[in-house]
Order: structure tokens, then C-alpha cells, then sequence
């Protein structure tokens, strides 16, 4: 045991497992709970379980929602003919903290990846295609700009083209390699606007 409590190392090491949090600060969060007052950590605590508990997919773009419709895809105000076909709910948020996009989405559940295999059928690629029959302008595709994202994109783009429907990919402004969920506003506004027709 590293610190003074047991309690309190049992939380560390149950922090110490999120993504991005290393022991250091799951020892700083740890220490901050202990020393917060019972009602205000009770409200984190049912914040969590409620996310855990109720939390499921949208029926159309798949994202995490607390319906079967998410708000995105219930809002009247977007644009359901141009869909924005993200890899995950985290690239999702990264384009709605942006602002300017006004269509809806499509999360993927992931990139093509045939070392690790993941094919088309572990994708939301089928539920793609069968939205796309409905009357779709544009499919732009921002999946990240990683092997596996372009080869993503690449493999879309052949799907899609055939239908007649315009499919764009996010341009300049991500850097090869880049998360999406890692870059700043600006640069990702830059690419969503300088995005190519494929
Ligand atoms: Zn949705």
C-alpha cells in the first residue's frame, strides 16, 4: 500500500484504470473526493450511474444517447441530408464544440483495420448504406487521418460513389496522424471547410 488509507488507495487504483489518468493524478482526484463535502460527491456519483445505466445508441447515427433517437438526429433545425461520418462519439463532440456543422452524423464504431480485424461488418457500415437510400446530398467523411481512417475513407468513398450522392473527406488542417478528438477548433474548422470532393 502506497498511501495512508486503504479506502482511499482502492480509489486511486480504480481511477488510475481511466484513459489519460495516471497515478499521480488519480492520486490528486482521490485525495480531492475525500476531501469534499458527502452531498456534492453523491451528485458525481449518480451522474455516473445514470450514464452507466441509461445510456444506449441512437437508432440512426449510432452516437451515445439517453432515447432511441439522440437530440442530434431529433433536432428539426438540422440538415439530414449531409451526413458527417465520424469514427466515434468523441470525434462527434470534437465537430459540435466547433459549432458550424448543421447536418447529422454517422458513428462508425471504429476504422478498417485488417491487422487487428477489423472489417466492414465490425463498422456501422451496413446502417450506412441503408440511410444513404433515403434522399442524401453529401456524405462527408471524417474519419481520422491515420492508415486506418484513410483506408476508412478510401474504402466509403468506393461504396458510396456508385449512388450518385457527393462524398467529401475533411482536407488540410488535421496533421497526418492526427486524433480528431485532439485537435484545436480552429484547425479542424479550417478542415471541415477546405474539405475535397472524393
Ligand atoms: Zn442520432
Amino acid at each position: 500500500m502506497l498511501s495512508s488509507s486503504e479506502n482511499i488507495e482502492k480509489l486511486i487504483s480504480e481511477l488510475a484504470n481511466l484513459p489519460g489518468v495516471g497515478r499521480k493524478s488519480a492520486g490528486r482526484l482521490a485525495y480531492h473526493i475525500a476531501n469534499t463535502p458527502k452531498e456534492k460527491i453523491d451528485s458525481l456519483i449518480s451522474a455516473i450511474k445514470n450514464v452507466s445505466e441509461n445510456i444506449k445508441r441512437c437508432k440512426t447515427c449510432f452516437t451515445l444517447s439517453d432515447g432511441d433517437i439522440c437530440n442530434i438526429c431529433a433536432n428539426e433545425n438540422r440538415n439530414k441530408k449531409q451526413i458527417m461520418v465520424v469514427e466515434n462519439e468523441r470525434d462527434l463532440l470534437a465537430y459540435e464544440n466547433v459549432g458550424e456543422y448543421k447536418g447529422v452524423y454517422h458513428v462508425l464504431g471504429g476504422a478498417l483495420s485488417p491487422l487487428t480485424g477489423i472489417g466492414p461488418n465490425e463498422l456501422k457500415i451496413k446502417e450506412l448504406m441503408m440511410r444513404l437510400k433515403d434522399d442524401i446530398e453529401e456524405v462527408i467523411i471524417a474519419t481520422n487521418s491515420s492508415v486506418e481512417g484513410e483506408t476508412t475513407a478510401t474504402y466509403l468513398a468506393k461504396l458510396i460513389k456508385p449512388l450518385n450522392i457527393k462524398v467529401t473527406r475533411i482536407a488540410s488542417g488535421v496533421p497526418v496522424g492526427g486524433d480528431i478528438e485532439n485537435i484545436d477548433e480552429v484547425t479542424l474548422l479550417r478542415a471541415f471547410n477546405g474539405r475535397l470532393t472524393l
